[in-house]
Order: structure tokens, then C-alpha cells, then sequence
């Protein structure tokens, strides 16, 4: 291999790295500006019975309208935010714009009773005051915590589970519900997921996207949906996009789906259009 100096290297090092410190404070900066300026905009996408095809929930998934960079999905900031902490601030803006939507559909007489899913990020659940926060909102909008599922993942489960059981069973108490998001990909406990107060777990969509034929990830959602079934939780399968897909998971029990093959993640205004014309 050809040798490179150091002082090249090192060169080289130095200006990617100020590149990536630059853009990374400019998000953060950024990120400021849009929870005080609120460029926040939530899409649902609808979570469907395999065998009845009526919608039994919706997720609620956030997106940024950033004045200069347009669009931007989650994965490009939530994990920084996540970093930064910002996920507290964003993370009661989220919540607290999904149940005004909830509010001014439940004015227009629709999906009056729907579960409404919000994800929910390790470091806002690690928070002392997390319930009494979301409490206080969810009073000042008047929602029922009936109609509200709280999405978690395994990570939630790592740094201190004691604490994080004794949250769930809080939330569970009130009446929300809990969902373990992504399941699969994790490292939680089996013996541990029993002691939880759950109600559904959602099959990662890795574990989908090569259904039916990948034999692998046959077994594994199997696995998935018989140990859904055995601990009396509803199983959903995330990112469901073929009809091959949903007839694997139809044989195989699965309870429900969320994916392209029923609806992307609309806007309020674009899943109530949706929704008229089907
Ligand atoms: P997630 O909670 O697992 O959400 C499902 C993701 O899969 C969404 O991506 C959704 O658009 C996508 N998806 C759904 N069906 C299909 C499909 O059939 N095919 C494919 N290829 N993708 C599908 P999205 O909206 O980009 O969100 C990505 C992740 O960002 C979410 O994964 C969640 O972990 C996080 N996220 C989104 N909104 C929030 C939020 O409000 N708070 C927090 N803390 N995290 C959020
Ligand atoms: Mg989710
Ligand atoms: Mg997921
Ligand atoms: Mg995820």
C-alpha cells in the first residue's frame, strides 16, 4: 500500500472533522429554532387488521420543515437530538401536537376512539418527571389516555430497568398504552418482557422486507408472533409492502400491519382525504 505522510493525513482529519463539527452545531442550532418556531409537522400512517382491513390505529411520525433543507425525516435528527437531549423539549411538542390533532378530529366527528401511537425515545423516558409532564398536557388537551399507545423500544429497557418498569406500570395505570417498536432488533430479556405491562409488540420491518421467501426471517417472525401470542399481546408487523408479505403473516396468526401496502405516513389533511376516497 502506498504510504501517505502523516502531515497529509492529519491535514485531511482535521478539515472533515471541523466540516462535521460545523454541521452538526448548526443542527443543533437549527433544531433550537424549529421547537421554538415550530416546523415540526406530524404524519400518521395507519396500523390495519390483517383480516378485517379496518384501520385499528394510527402512528404518528414527525418530519421538520426546515426553512432551508426542506424536508427532513427523523433519522436525520432525531438521534442527535437524542444526544443532545433537545428529544425532551421536541419530544413534548410532538406529544402535545398529536393530541391537538386528535382534538380537532374528534371536533369533526372522526377517529373518535382510534389508538393514536407516539414514539416515545429512551431519554425522555429516563426523565423523572416524564408522566407528570405528558400528564399535564394531556389534561390541558382533554384526551383520553384510553386513545393514546406510548411506543417504546428494547433500548428502553437497558440502563435502568428497575426504574423503567415502574414507569410503564404508571402509564399503564392512567391507561395508556405500551408497545415495544421495532422488536426484534433489541436486547431485551424474555423473562423480563413478561413482567412488563404490555400491549403489542411490532415485528421490526427487517424481519418483514424479505418475507415470505428469506427462511430466516420466516422463523423469526414466527418466533415473534407465537411469543406475542403466548404472552397475550397483539402482534404487528411493520413495513408490510407486498401482498406475498401479508399473506405469510396472515398464516402465520400475525394480528395486524402498518406499511406501503395499506398507506404511507400522510398528513392529517391527506389521510382524511385518503380515507374518503377509499
Ligand atoms: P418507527 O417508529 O419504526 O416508524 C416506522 C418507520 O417505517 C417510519 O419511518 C415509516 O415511514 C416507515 N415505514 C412504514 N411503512 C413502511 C414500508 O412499508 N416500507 C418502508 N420502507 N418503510 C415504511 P420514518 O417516518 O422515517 O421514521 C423513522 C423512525 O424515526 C421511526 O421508526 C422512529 O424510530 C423515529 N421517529 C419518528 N417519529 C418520531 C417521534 O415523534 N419521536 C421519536 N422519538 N422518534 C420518532
Ligand atoms: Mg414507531
Ligand atoms: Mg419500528
Ligand atoms: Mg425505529
Amino acid at each position: 500500500a502506498k504510504k501517505i505522510s502523516s502531515k497529509k493525513c492529519y491535514a485531511f482529519y482535521t478539515a472533515s472533522m471541523t466540516e462535521h463539527l460545523l454541521n452538526v452545531s448548526k443542527l443543533d442550532n437549527d433544531l433550537k429554532v424549529a421547537i421554538d418556531n415550530d416546523e415540526l409537522i406530524i404524519c400518521f400512517q395507519p396500523e390495519v387488521n390483517l383480516y378485517t382491513n379496518h384501520i385499528t390505529g394510527l402512528e404518528a411520525l414527525v418530519r421538520w420543515q426546515h426553512p432551508i433543507n426542506g424536508l427532513m425525516m427523523p433519522d436525520s435528527f432525531i438521534s442527535r437530538a437524542e444526544e443532545t437531549r433537545l428529544i425532551i423539549p421536541l419530544g413534548l411538542l410532538i406529544f402535545k401536537k398529536v393530541l391537538e390533532q386528535m382534538n380537532r378530529w374528534y371536533q369533526q366527528n372522526l377517529f373518535d376512539g382510534v389508538i393514536v401511537a407516539i414514539n416515545i425515545s429512551s431519554v425522555q423516558i429516563e426523565e423523572d418527571d416524564f408522566v407528570e409532564k405528558i400528564e399535564a398536557i394531556r389534561e390541558n388537551v382533554d384526551i383520553s389516555a384510553l386513545c393514546i399507545e406510548l411506543e417504546v423500544t428494547e433500548s428502553c429497557f437497558m440502563s435502568n430497568p428497575k426504574q423503567f418498569a415502574t414507569t410503564l406500570q404508571k402509564l399503564e395505570n392512567l391507561g395508556y398504552k405500551i408497545s415495544i417498536d421495532d422488536f426484534g432488533t433489541g436486547y431485551s430479556s424474555l423473562s423480563y418482557l413478561k413482567q412488563l405491562p404490555l400491549h403489542k409488540l411490532k415485528i421490526d420491518r427487517s424481519f418483514i422486507k424479505d418475507l415470505p421467501e428469506d427462511t430466516d426471517d420466516q422463523a423469526i417472525a414466527k418466533a415473534i408472533i407465537a411469543l406475542g401470542k403466548t404472552l397475550e399481546l397483539e402482534v404487528l408487523a411493520e413495513g408490510v409492502e407486498t401482498e406475498a408479505q401479508k399473506a405469510f403473516l396472515i398464516e402465520n396468526g400475525c394480528d395486524s400491519m402498518q406499511g406501503y401496502l395499506f398507506a404511507k405516513p400522510m398528513t392529517a389533511e391527506a389521510l382524511v382525504a385518503f380515507l374518503d376516497q377509499n
